[in-house]
């Protein structure tokens, strides 16, 4: 991780209730670029948590304008009450996703192909009776 010292903007720090103005810095971890806090009380906080960083980038009151590059991990305001949950949610489901998926396809291809079949053998019957109807108008004429 690479952090850089300089101060890039402010916000309320907010950490345990702490009501101190912190400064907002830029850290590189990988090829990504976060935020981190420096509270004068609380010291520095380098989560690369997607709620630490969605609030540095929301509260901070940028010295001169914002970072050209954002961390890679915000939250969307509409996303964010499902994406604080959804982390614990997407471990519970996935092996039961894994185990039913395959059955559901196979049930699915089933009807279809049976679909496919009545349909054909309903459209060849309908031809049929209508030529059918057609000769017996003919023969009627
Ligand atoms: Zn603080």
């Amino acid at each position: 991780m690479q952090t850089n010292p300089k101060t890039i903007g402010f916000h309320p720090c907010g950490r345990q209730g702490c009501d101190k103005k912190a400064e907002t810095r830029t850290m590189i971890k990988g090829r990504n670029h976060y935020l981190y806090s420096v509270c004068p009380a609380c010291k520095v906080d380098q989560s690369t948590g997607a709620i630490l960083q969605t609030y540095l980038w929301n509260h901070t009151e940028w010295l001169d304008g914002e970072p050209e590059v954002s961390p890679p991990n915000l939250i969307e305001a509409a996303a964010k009450i499902e994406a604080e949950t959804s982390e614990t949610e997407i471990d519970l489901f996935d092996p039961e996703a894994l185990e039913t998926e395959p059955e559901a396809v196979q049930a699915a291809k089933v009807p279809l192909l049976a679909k496919v079949l009545l349909g054909g053998l309903a459209l060849g019957l309908t031809v049929m009776g209508v030529s059918g109807a057609m000769s017996n108008m003919k023969a009627v004429k």
